[in-house]
């Protein structure tokens, strides 16, 4: 067998919720990482890459499995890692040099070596000079290079990242990425594997010799294989474009579903259950799902979906919930990566704002189990108006504290669009739609309260 130096063996994540239920982010996973590799794994956001990536550096448990680095229980290894984070997190009350020095003061190094460690990495990523600055006063670009050395300046075995270009403008991510790259394949650096976790498919593209893909509820590998273009890779070469677009078709393609879709017969479909179970809804906006639509009517109803992205200047992350969401209503449908836009879809699109709201609030009922909910309860209470927290029990049975917070959120914008329902955001509480009185001289009394 191949040396491994980490090696994931079934392990799972879950997180406790309040309501004494577990959700499951990563379902259980083999994973290897070996010597003179870089791996890139990509996925939607929320699909677990970070929390991947702790369990693998040992900065965090698995709930279930086990993590080996060089074959031993990672909870007892001595390993030697380290990880650049997309937010930097330098401390701002150190100079640039102490910061480096960080890792190597907590290592117990002594001061004289300590310095001479920082001062050759920060000349080898182009610090030198900045030694004495404070993190506030350099540039993004530049505090994530003090992020690099301080990962390097310990010589990791494996170097993880996470998201680590993600913050930083376009030029001074390329210049960054084409460094590090630089260092790895002259071997400037010790580092024996690179461990990257991006949403940015062209850069996995770029940089990694194996891509993993990452699908979500729970996290698990949808593909993991091997890219082996030559070094320096064209973004323009045949190539390079149809492996981003495989990735992308990978990612856009319909994943398993919960039984509460689209495809499935309206009658069939809440009965088949065998419980709620709420589909995850995209976080997207009615707006940007009838500018899609639009688009896609324009490029006579079907296209490619990274063509789409192109087009729209989008990144795929952004561009996914939205086509995720027009195809949970029914407004188009995905294959292969070409995204082709239903009857349904094709109407909406035609239409002017007052027909779109009613043609998205019988989609948005007839699809999403949330709303068709949310509508009957506030139907059946003598004061029509719901606690927001009732659904957020519900919800919080199946998804993340988080992520329930943010499925209310798209669940209010969308019904709101749809006028299905109001919601008082002071009172957290769903309403039935005021409809327009009759002009009266005195205010009521909600006005007033109000
Ligand atoms: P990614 O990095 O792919 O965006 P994460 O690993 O950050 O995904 O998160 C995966 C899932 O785990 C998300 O649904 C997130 O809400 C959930 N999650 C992450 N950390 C916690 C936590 N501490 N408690 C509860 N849920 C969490
Ligand atoms: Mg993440």
């Amino acid at each position: 067998m191949p040396e491994t130096i980490i090696r994931a063996e079934r392990v799972e994540k879950y997180y406790a919720q309040p309501s004494e239920n577990r959700i499951q982010v990563i379902a259980p996973t083999d994973l290897s990482i070996v010597p003179g590799e870089i791996v890139a794994v990509l996925g939607p956001s929320g699909s677990g890459k970070s929390t991947l990536l702790r369990m693998l550096t040992g900065l965090s448990r698995p709930s279930a499995g086990q993590v080996y680095w060089h074959e031993a229980p990672i909870s007892n290894a001595q390993i030697n890692v380290s990880i650049v984070f997309q937010s930097f997190a330098l401390f701002p009350w150190l100079t640039v040099q102490e910061n480096v020095e960080a890792p190597l003061k907590a290592r117990g190094m002594e001061p004289g070596e300590r310095r001479k460690r920082a001062l050759k990495i920060l000349d080898t990523v182009g610090l030198d000079g900045f030694q004495a600055a404070y993190p506030k006063e350099l540039s993004g670009g530049m505090r994530q290079r003090v992020g690099f050395a301080r990962a390097l300046v310990v010589e990791p075995e494996v170097l993880f990242m996470d998201e680590p270009f993600s913050a930083l403008d376009v030029l001074t991510a390329e210049n960054l990425r084409s460094e590090l790259l630089e260092l790895w394949q002259n071997k400037t650096i010790p580092t024996r594997a690179i461990f990257l976790v991006t949403h940015n498919i062209e850069e996995a593209v770029l940089l990694a010799d194996r891509i993993i893909v990452l699908g979500r509820n729970p996290g698990h590998v949808r593909t993991d294989f091997k890219v082996t273009l030559q070094h320096p890779r064209d973004r323009k070469a045949t190539a390079f474009t149809q492996l981003v677009d495989y990735i992308y078709k990978v990612l856009t393609q319909p994943e398993a579903k919960p039984p509460a879709l689209p495809q499935t017969p309206e009658g069939k479909r809440v009965r088949d259950q065998r419980q709620m179970h709420y589909q995850m809804l995209p976080h997207a906006r009615p707006g940007g799902i009838a500018g899609l639509l639009e688009l896609l009517l324009d490029h006579n109803g079907k296209d490619d979906i990274y063509r789409l992205a192109d087009d729209l200047a989008f990144e795929i992350d952004d561009l996914l919930p939205i086509v995720d969401a027009a195809q949970l209503l029914g407004f188009l449908t995905v294959n292969e990566g070409d995204a082709a836009i239903t009857p349904k879809g094709a109407e909406f699109a035609n239409s002017e704002i007052l027909r779109q709201k009613e043609l998205f609030r019988t989609a948005a009922v007839e699809n999403v189990l949330l709303l068709r909910q949310i509508v009957r309860a506030i139907e059946a209470k003598s004061d029509h108006t719901v606690a927001e927290d009732f659904f957020h029990d519900l919800l919080d049975e199946q998804f993340s504290e988080e992520e329930t917070v943010l499925q209310l959120e798209t669940a209010i914008n969308w019904g709101r669009y749809a006028e299905l329902f109001d919601f008082d955001a002071s009172r957290r509480r769903f309403m039935q739609i005021e409809k327009l009185a009759p002009e009266s001289d005195t205010p009521s009394a909600e006005e007033i309260d109000a």
